[in-house]
């Protein structure tokens, strides 16, 4: 018999229940590194939700959040190491990239099942850090929880923001800024870039135990499927196909689309220089690197497919032993994802436009409202949540037309649109229900991130970021408290560039 004391200290659950796999891969997938302790950590949000949905305990990690998400305090279980991986970088490559200022602590198993990384983002250098000081600025800390949450609630694949801290010592940019470290949470961190590490060093077993670790990870379904490789690049291919459309139906511009920055998983990852676009345009960036507009709103489905056929070069050899076959076979998967994401995107585009039914004439329509809306420049998502609201009512079309340069420009749209829905059977009420679930009313517009962040920064006011977080968290509901949440800048508002979290 064991001691009442001994059995407490046996049964004492740690507060992450780590099941850890990567870091039981071979040595030269990752560096061991453990994150570097600070001065004066301050928990600033801590996401009960997501906690107790992975199964931690939920109290202990706000009791002691901290030491925990600082990375000074390491928990049991935890192997902290930083991944290795390349990437194509605006196109050129790059073949040493790596988490430089990242360190996976772990990974849980949630209840359902599904494993997840654990990630802090800011906690100190590491072998990759090259000339960078590993560490993380709290403007693009607090910027990445509130747009991965946001994408969340979106119903959008996407990382998650388990918890920012500040972490009481100075950053070193342009200016000196406060210091912070945000926690990630991840289907995994592998990427396209992580492929294309082993892929440049010819690499084949190292590439084949990555690609096998993904199938039994992400994709146990094509496990025993007769050509695996040529599958797993058939799989991701289908969820970044899907991905990038869902992308364009709310507005999202990634901003820096690099193979390193696009997931196996299929989520989106690295908030950096994101935005949504507001004044619509198909050719807007945001993004102060972006000289040449290569991830343009309307250029990333394209850029996906160029990822994907870098995913598709390192994986040749694995495909098949003749060159010739390998290519052939994993062209035609490339040239599939672009038919896939036509796809995803046109039935996205009809649902925002409360579409049931198809028509061959669908996709002029929905082209004739983009260009209208461009020449127009309307408001992108006030424009679909006020169709929404035209969908149920024969009146306010002013109020739709308001966004509109020239109102009286709408008009004829409309009136198509009108004869396309009459065509259908669905009930007047169900349609605008249906459209108000797809056409969000609110999004992280980048002026009030802005706002937030400048509130947090010269004030230690994070109320912005606490009532953002709120809104957020119910984009497809007309929350009537937050009225202004849902309008466009004002034109001194407008956020013209957005910049990189490093
Ligand atoms: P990202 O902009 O997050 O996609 O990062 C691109 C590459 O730069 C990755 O290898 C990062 O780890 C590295 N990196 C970015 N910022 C820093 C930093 N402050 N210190 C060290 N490495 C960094
Ligand atoms: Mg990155």
């Amino acid at each position: 018999m064991s001691s009442p004391l001994h059995d407490k200290v046996a049964f004492d659950a740690p507060p992450i229940p780590f099941d850890n796999s990567y870091a039981h891969l071979p040595p030269q997938f990752f560096a061991e590194q453990a994150p570097a302790p600070v001065g004066a950590p301050q928990l600033i949000k801590f996401n009960r939700a997501l906690a107790h949905d992975l199964g931690l305990d939920v109290d202990a990690l706000e009791r002691d959040g901290a030491a925990i998400f600082s990375g000074s305090k390491l928990l049991p279980g935890s192997q902290p190491i930083a991944m290795a991986y390349a990437g194509h970088q605006f196109g050129g490559f790059v073949p040493q990239l790596g988490d430089g200022r990242a360190i996976l602590l772990g990974e849980v198993v949630d209840g359902s099942g599904r494993r997840h990384d654990i990630q802090l983002k800011g906690s100190g250098p590491t072998p990759f850090s090259r000339r960078g000081d590993g560490r993380a600025a709290l403007g693009p800390v607090l910027r990445e929880y509130i747009v991965s949450e946001a994408m969340y609630a979106l119903g959008i694949p996407t990382t998650r923001a388990l918890a920012a801290v500040t972490t009481g010592e100075p950053v070193y940019r342009e200016e000196v800024l406060p210091g912070a470290v945000f926690t990630r949470v991840a289907a995994s961190h592998i990427r396209v870039g992580t492929f294309q590490y082993f892929a440049a060093r010819g690499d084949t077993d190292s590439l084949r135990i990555l690609a096998d670790y993904v199938v039994d990870r992400h994709y146990p379904e094509i496990k025993d499927r007769k050509n695996r490789y040529l599958a797993l690049l058939e799989a991701v291919a289908a969820r970044q196909a899907a991905l990038i459309a869902r992308w364009l139906h709310v507005g999202f511009i990634h901003g820096v689309m690099n193979t390193d920055n696009m997931t196996i998983s299929g989520e989106t990852i690295d908030y950096g220089p994101c935005a949504f676009v507001d004044t619509y345009h198909s050719a807007a960036v945001f993004s102060s690197i972006d000289h040449h507009g290569r991830y343009a709103y309307a250029n990333q489905p394209a850029i996906g497919q160029w990822n994907i056929a870098r995913l598709g070069e390192t994986l040749l050899s694995l495909i098949d032993p003749s060159l010739d076959a390998a290519v052939d076979l994993a062209n035609a998967v490339i040239k599939a994802y672009g038919e896939r994401f036509q796809t995803h995107w046109l039935a996205g585009m009809r649902a925002k436009l409360g579409l049931a039914t198809e028509e061959d004439d669908d996709l002029d329509l929905i082209q004739a409202l983009l260009a209208l809306m461009q020449q127009q420049q309307a408001d992108f998502t006030l424009t679909f949540r006020r169709l929404s609201d035209l969908a149920e009512s024969d009146g306010g079309e002013a109020t739709f037309a308001g966004s509109f340069k020239d109102p009286n420009s709408a008009a004829p749209w409309l009136a198509r649109w009108r004869e396309r829905i009459k065509r259908e059977s669905q009930l007047p009420n169900d349609r605008a229900r249906g459209m108000r679930g797809v056409n969000p009313a609110f999004i992280p517009r980048n002026h009030r991130i802005e706002q937030s962040i400048e509130a947090a920064l010269e004030d230690g006011d994070f109320s912005l970021f606490e009532a953002l977080l709120t809104v957020l968290a119910r984009p497809y509901e007309d929350q009537p408290a937050f009225a202004p949440y849902a309008e466009p800048p004002q034109p001194a508002e407008r956020v013209l560039q957005t910049f990189c979290g490093t």
